[in-house]
């Protein structure tokens, strides 16, 4: 029988097993069923779904998600001190959860857990862009199948700078890596006070759904290098910011088609995508 619903509150599981919060570990926890069950909803059905979330702590969103049904969940925990709160659940679910002590920037999901997969995640802060990249490594090698979908709380800037449009402020490397192979979608925006303790900015949710294919078919490394590039000065015109590739800067934006005199903010994720095709093409 499930008995989630028996468990004690988790401040009270924070105080019995002394999870004082370590800003080393970006801890900020979410208190709230109700956010967290709204989190959730974000990520869709998750019946079907090896369900992965990192950085568990106490486990307040993982309840959340074994109570929404994910078929299985994986959490990946660093934390030590957090495993008696979690052994706790496991204890009320049994095998719908597994449990995984370790550094998740040190393992690859795609070999730890079963297909299909989906990854559910409030952040730690500190380290939440580089776990985004590395799973963005896996959707370039392993295509769609890696995972369905990837429902993360990052902080707000962050975010912003994943889902940015052309034009804006936020548009650079990330949201160009980070489209070129997701539909990025944003789902809510949360104050520090849902938070415990209250971070110093803002957070919000977004959910990537890795695309069929990229939306150019061009090499990862490449892409990233003439997107570096591009981005360095990015007050700069295009003719200039692209001298020194090994493509001389005018005769690869006539080969895209690209006016000289823009700058790569004011392209689109598409024909940034093009213009490193074509860089690719030339080489
Ligand atoms: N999911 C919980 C919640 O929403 O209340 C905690 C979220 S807290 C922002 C981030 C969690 O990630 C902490 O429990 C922290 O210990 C854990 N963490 C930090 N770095 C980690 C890493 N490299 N691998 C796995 N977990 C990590």
């Amino acid at each position: 029988m499930n008995t989630l619903s028996k468990l004690p509150a988790l401040e009270q599981v924070i105080q019995r097993f002394q999870i004082a919060t370590r800003k080393s570990l970006g801890q900020h926890f979410l208190l709230d069923t109700s956010i967290t069950d709204t989190i959730v909803r974000y990520a869709g059905l998750l019946e079907h779904s090896h369900v992965v979330e990192v950085g568990p702590g106490p486990g307040g969103l993982t309840r959340s998600l074994l109570k929404a049904g994910a078929k299985k969940l994986f959490v990946i925990e660093k934390d030590e001190r957090c495993l008696e709160a979690l052994a706790q659940i496991k204890e009320a679910v049994g095998d719908q959860l597994e449990i995984i002590m370790g550094d998740a920037l040190e393992i690859d999901l795609v070999q730890a857990v079963p297909a299909p997969r989906k990854i559910v995640a409030n952040l730690p802060y500190n380290v939440g862009t580089l776990m985004l990249l590395n799973w963005l490594e896996s959707i370039y090698i392993h295509g769609p199948q890696a995972f369905e979908s990837l429902t993360l709380m990052f902080q707000k800037e962050v975010a912003e700078r994943i889902i940015a449009e052309p034009s804006s402020k936020d548009f650079g490397r990330l949201s160009v890596i980070s489209q070129w192979l997701c539909e990025c979608r944003y789902d809510m925006e949360l104050p520090p006070t849902a938070f415990s303790p209250p971070p110093k900015v803002d957070s919000s949710v977004i959910t990537l759904t890795p695309r069929a294919k990229p939306l150019v078919d061009v090499r990862k490394e490449v892409l990233e290098m003439v997107v570096a590039k591009a981005f360095n000065q990015r007050r700069k015109m295009l003719r200039s910011s692209l001298k020194g590739l090994a493509v001389p800067a005018d005769e690869l934006l006539a080969l895209a088609g690209i006016d000289g005199s823009l700058r790569a903010e004011q392209l689109d994720v598409m024909t940034l995508c093009n213009l490193a095709r074509h860089y690719q093409d030339r080489m």
